[in-house]
C-alpha cells in the first residue's frame, strides 16, 4: 500500500514483456518435466546465489520502530488491515506455482501475525542463498500498480537514534542494476497478465513523517540481495481495504510469471527449461 507516487515510466517495460512471455512459454512447455529439470546448478554450493527467492508479503505483524543496527536507517512498519492477509494467500499460491518448475522459495513472513523487523528479513535473504528479493503489496487505485527498484544513490534520511541527522544512502551499482534488470522482467510480466501497465519507477516517502524522507523502500534499501518492490493497484479497494477474489488472481498470474521469467534469466537459475 501507502506510498505516493513521482511520474515516470519505464521504457524497459515492452521489451521486457516479450522477455517475460517467452520465458513463460519456456516453462508452460517444460512444466510436466519439473522433477527431471530441477534448475540451480550452483543450488548447495557456497559459491553464489541458489535458485531461491525472498518472498516478502505485507506489513508487519506488530507495530515496530526500530533503527537498524548496521545502517543505523529508521525501521518503522505496522499492520495494515485487509493487505496483510491477501499478501501472504498471493506469496503462498506463487510459492507453489515456482515450485511446480524447480524454484526454491524463502518466505521472510509465515503468519499475518509475524513480529520480523526489515533487518530480520533481509537477514533472512541472505542466509538462505536467495538471488533476488521481492517485497508483496497492494495499495488502492487501479493506476498504482508498480514496481520500485533499488537504484545507486537512492537513499532515506531523517534523525537517528543519536538525534542527529542522518541520510543512508544505496551503494551498490551492480546489485541496483541487477534489480533493475529484474524489475524490468517482472514488470513485463506483469503488465501482460494483470492486464495494464505496470511501471518501473521510483517511490516518494516526503512529506510522511514519522518515516524517514527519500526514495527507497527500507527494506530494499537495506537489502544484500537484489530486491524488487511490488505493488498491485486495486480498483475497488487496495491496501487495508483489501483486493477481489480476480484481483488476487491476476496479481498471482503476474507475479508467478515475471518470477520464472526473473529466474530463467539468472545465473542461479541455469537449469530453468533445459
Ligand atoms: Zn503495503
Amino acid at each position: 500500500m501507502q506510498y505516493s507516487s513521482l511520474g515516470g515510466h519505464s521504457r524497459r517495460v515492452v521489451s521486457a514483456a516479450l522477455v517475460a512471455v517467452a520465458g513463460v512459454a519456456v516453462c508452460s512447455v517444460t512444466s510436466a518435466h519439473a522433477q527431471s529439470s530441477l534448475p540451480g546448478s550452483s543450488a548447495g554450493s557456497s559459491a553464489g546465489p541458489r535458485c531461491v527467492i525472498a518472498l516478502d508479503p505485507g506489513h508487519n505483524g506488530e507495530d515496530t520502530d526500530e533503527f537498524d543496527p548496521v545502517t543505523g536507517v529508521r525501521m518503522i512498519d505496522y499492520p495494515n488491515g485487509d493487505e496483510d492477509a491477501d499478501a501472504l494467500e498471493i506469496t503462498r499460491a506463487v510459492e507453489s506455482r515456482l515450485a511446480l518448475v524447480g524454484i526454491g522459495t524463502e518466505v521472510l513472513k509465515s503468519s499475518v501475525d509475524d513480529d520480523v523487523t526489515y533487518r530480520e528479513r533481509v537477514d533472512r535473504a541472505s542466509a538462505a542463498g536467495t538471488f533476488m528479493g521481492v517485497s508483496i503489496h497492494t495499495t488502492p487505485g487501479a493506476e498504482q500498480s508498480a514496481i520500485f527498484p533499488q537504484r545507486q544513490g537512492g537513499y532515506r534520511a531523517g534523525t537517528d537514534a543519536g538525534g542527529e541527522h542522518r541520510t543512508v544512502t544505496f551503494d551498490d551499482p551492480q546489485m541496483a542494476a541487477e534489480s533493475q534488470r529484474l524489475s524490468g522482467v517482472v514488470a513485463g510480466a506483469r503488465s501482460v497478465l494483470e492486464g495494464g501497465e505496470v511501471p518501473v519507477r521510483d517511490n516518494s516517502f516526503s512529506g510522511r513523517e514519522p518515516l524517514w524522507e527519500g526514495n527507497l523502500p527500507v527494506i530494499s534499501l537495506i537489502a544484500e540481495t537484489p530486491w524488487i518492490y511490488n505493488e498491485f493497484g486495486s480498483a475497488t479497494g487496495g491496501g487495508a481495504d483489501g483486493l477481489t477474489a480476480a484481483e488476487k488472481e491476476r496479481y498471482i498470474d503476474g507475479l508467478s510469471a515475471g518470477l520464472i521469467a526473473a529466474a530463467a534469466t539468472s545465473p542461479a537459475c541455469t537449469g530453468i527449461g533445459s
